[in-house]
């Protein structure tokens, strides 16, 4: 096994990147029930971590107590305009990257929101695609990131693509062992404690467990057997993930 300095290459910016790209956890602002929840499931699949508040001040109430990359926020809201949760958001100093989500099309109103401190406005009608690609670029630009890729022995990691390769061989990891292997990768050869790893994996309203998190990571290891890269158990600390020597 080799020793933490065969992970050298994670310099900064990939330290930087790790705590967004791959903590990708989301406040998703929506109170359109059926809405909300077709978004987080897309969301989801692609492997980032969603909460969803119903409300401005569940908004609020998220936002005190938790760290987000990326806010994305509807303007109808139940207790009032969306805007005003992005004032007080931005009035607090949180420079979290929000992208509006609204069915209002007028010019004024857009100019209005990136005038309060929006980073981006979608319209509703547009397609999850464009949705998930905007959310990509807004994590990459608020970290000034270039080079979203890791490369670990044989294994490399697409965090653009979130896509993991032994060569030109794509691993078939589903968005859970994705999350687990990038968040493990970018900590190459520190030991992650399963409740923190739970955390990354899993939403507040998902259910979630010990027990799942040594699933996927049972699953993450057999799928890992050609990359000359293991995910080694520390009993009673948690795991890391180590380059195998001669790879
Ligand atoms: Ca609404």
């Amino acid at each position: 096994m080799h020793t933490p300095e065969s992970c050298h290459f994670i310099d900064a910016s990939l330290t930087t990147l790790l705590k967004t790209q791959i903590y990708m956890r989301l406040l998703l602002v929506e109170d359109n029930i059926p809405l909300a929840d077709a978004l987080a499931r897309a969301l989801r699949q692609s492997g980032y971590v969603v909460d969803i508040a119903r409300t401005g001040k569940e908004a609020d109430d998220w936002l005190g107590s938790q760290q987000y990359e990326l806010i994305i926020l509807d303007l109808g809201l139940p207790d009032g305009d969306g805007a005003n949760v992005l004032r007080r958001c931005r009035a607090r100093k949180q420079k979290t990257p929000v992208l509006v989500l609204s069915a209002r099309e007028a010019v004024d109103e857009r100019v209005r929101l990136l005038n309060l401190g929006a980073d981006d406005y979608l319209v509703k009608s547009g397609a999850i695609e464009e949705l998930e690609a905007r959310v990509r670029a807004l994590i990459r630009r608020s970290q000034g990131i270039t080079e979203p890729e890791i490369n670990l022995g044989k294994l490399r990691l697409d965090l653009n693509g979130q896509r993991a390769f032994v060569g030109t061989v794509a691993l078939d990891l589903n968005a859970r062992e994705w999350s687990a292997l990038a968040y493990l990768a970018a900590r190459c050869g520190r030991i992650v404690p399963k409740e923190q790893l739970m955390d990354a994996l899993y939403g507040w309203n998902e259910p979630n467990s010990v027990n799942a998190v040594e699933k996927v990571i049972s699953r993450l290891r057999s799928k890992l057997m050609e990359a000359g890269v293991t995910v080694r158990s520390i009993r009673g600390l948690g795991y890391s993930v180590e380059v195998i020597d001669g790879s």
